[in-house]
């Protein structure tokens, strides 16, 4: 007696299964954009109960279409441009699918060699495709380890940077009401998250100024550091963004660096969004200075085609991270851990149990190649600097933040009340989706182009259903 699908029956299934998905990716762009549904309203279209028995997967397909679909944003539409993007892309699901079907647990090396290995040689590969520096490569000082967001990349370089600044010595005491932790103010909010998780506490964080665009001032990095020094704390860490969330700012990462080193802090880089610009020659500007990072992390899942969940974190020095992550059990053993030859990635994040993330990517690069990745990510950015332009020649509008990647901020003069009503106006169309943010205290529009589907006409539509929105 089994309840198992037969592989016959999930071949039929999953024949339908990649039907839907390939059926849905030709019709998105159709779909309105942003879901409309209120609050309970999926949930009061589904049983109560768990089904007793099991019901033909054509049922739950049917399902899927009636009561989910209506509640998905669409975040695969060429029409998304809130937030930022989450690329998703053919080979990519591809990669998902297939790493699910081996449903392998690459905790251990020994839990499953490729898994590993082929994590390690796809994130040595992206170290050369971003022009990051060699000491993040395997074979030399450093590594990388895919984490499932940006959030827990940085919260795993923080801890590390906890543990050197205590001489590894937190982990058993826990106590460390003298370190102090640096960033913009303009820094994504998952830094004072890890900085909390860290035990370093949000006052410790100190919120560096930023200048007229929004970019971190690093002489008054050095001031609030060296003050603190004079009172006793000791600078455990600094956190750079290199395009920062509100409006993609780029801080001077080699200055902010230099001061890190000097007042011998931990200097975590977090690129999670514009990193991946850099697989362009004319881009790599972006990660000038990145060789005085103790950590770094991009997120290829924002930007580089491969589905969520897929973070890039890197290390110069793997051995400050493993110091810092790992405990070993009885029950995780083995010869192979023994001999030190291997990478156990237990030992560079939080969880223990990880999933095969390295397919997905590898299929990624396998499918465009270096150079269809920096076509699509270079047709992204000539999108963005096109839009800035027009925003720039409208007399009604202007733009509020400089372009250096894919995010285009601006506003039209009127103030926050009319710039509130046309993106309410243009999101509620259904045609298009973007969001906002404050910069200088003002209501600002945000337009992030990096949806992997999105081509000029859509942008242009877009710009088009604002205009149209400020003359109502
Ligand atoms: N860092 C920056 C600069 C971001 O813009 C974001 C999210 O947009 C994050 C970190 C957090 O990313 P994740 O969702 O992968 O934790």
């Amino acid at each position: 007696m089994s309840y198992h699908m037969t592989p016959d029956e999930f071949r039929a299934a999953g024949n339908a299964a990649v039907e839907w998905v390939a059926r849905y990716l030709e019709e998105v762009e159709n779909y309105p954009v942003m879901s409309r549904v209120t609050p309970g309203e999926i949930r009061s279209q589904l049983p109560e109960h768990p089904p007793a028995d099991g019901e033909p997967f054509e049922a739950v397909l049917a399902d899927l279409n009636q009561i989910i679909m209506p509640g998905i944003t669409h975040w695969q539409s060429p029409n998304f441009f809130a937030f930022f993007n989450g690329n998703a892309s053919a080979p990519s699901i591809l990669g998902e699918l297939i790493s699910a079907g081996l449903g392998t647990q690459g905790m251990l090396w020994a839990t499953s060699p490729a898994a590993t290995e082929l994590e390690t040689h796809v994130m040595d590969w992206l170290v050369e495709m971003l022009g990051l520096p060699d000491a993040f490569l395997s074979s030399e000082s450093g590594g990388g380890v895919i984490q499932d967001t940006a959030s827990s990349s940085t919260l795993v370089a923080i801890l590390a940077a906890r543990e050197r600044a205590t001489a590894y010595s937190t982990n058993e005491t826990g106590n460390l009401g003298h370190l102090t932790a640096y960033t913009s103010s303009q820094a994504h909010s998952s830094v004072e998250k890890a900085i909390r998780i860290a035990g370093i506490g949000s006052d410790k964080l100190r919120l560096v100024d930023v200048d007229s665009e929004y970019a971190m001032k690093p002489e008054h990095l050095e001031r609030l550091m060296l003050e603190d020094v004079a009172a006793g704390k000791t600078p455990a860490v600094v956190i750079a963004t290199i395009g920062t969330t509100s409006s993609t700012a780029v801080d001077p990462v080699r200055r902010i660096g230099e001061i890190a080193r000097r007042q011998g802090a931990w200097f975590h880089v977090d690129a999670a969004l514009a990193g991946s610009a850099a697989i362009r020659p004319d881009m790599r500007w972006l990660h000038d200075g990145v060789e005085m990072a103790d950590s770094y992390v991009v997120n290829p899942h924002k930007w580089l085609f491969t589905n969520l969940d897929f973070s890039a974190l890197y290390v110069a020095d793997r051995s400050q991270l493993i110091n810092t992550l790992s405990v070993l059990p009885e029950y995780l053993r083995n010869a192979a851990t023994e001999s030190g030859a291997v990478i156990d990635y237990r030992d560079w994040q939080v969880g223990l149990g990880r999933r095969f993330r390295a397919l997905k990517l590898w299929f990624v690069i396998r499918h465009y190649g270096i150079e269809g990745l920096r076509h699509h990510v270079g047709e992204h950015l000539r999108l963005a600097r096109d839009l800035a332009v027009q925003i720039e020649q409208h007399p009604d509008f202007e733009l509020a933040a400089p372009v250096p990647v894919n995010l285009v901020c601006f506003r039209h003069r009127e103030g926050d009340e009319t710039n509130q009503r046309i993106m309410d106006t243009v999101n509620a169309s259904g045609e298009a989706y973007f969001t906002h943010t404050k910069l200088d205290g003002k209501l600002t529009l945000r337009m992030a182009i990096g949806q992997t589907y999105t081509e000029e006409r859509h942008v242009r539509h877009a710009w088009d259903l604002i205009v149209q929105a400020a003359a109502d």
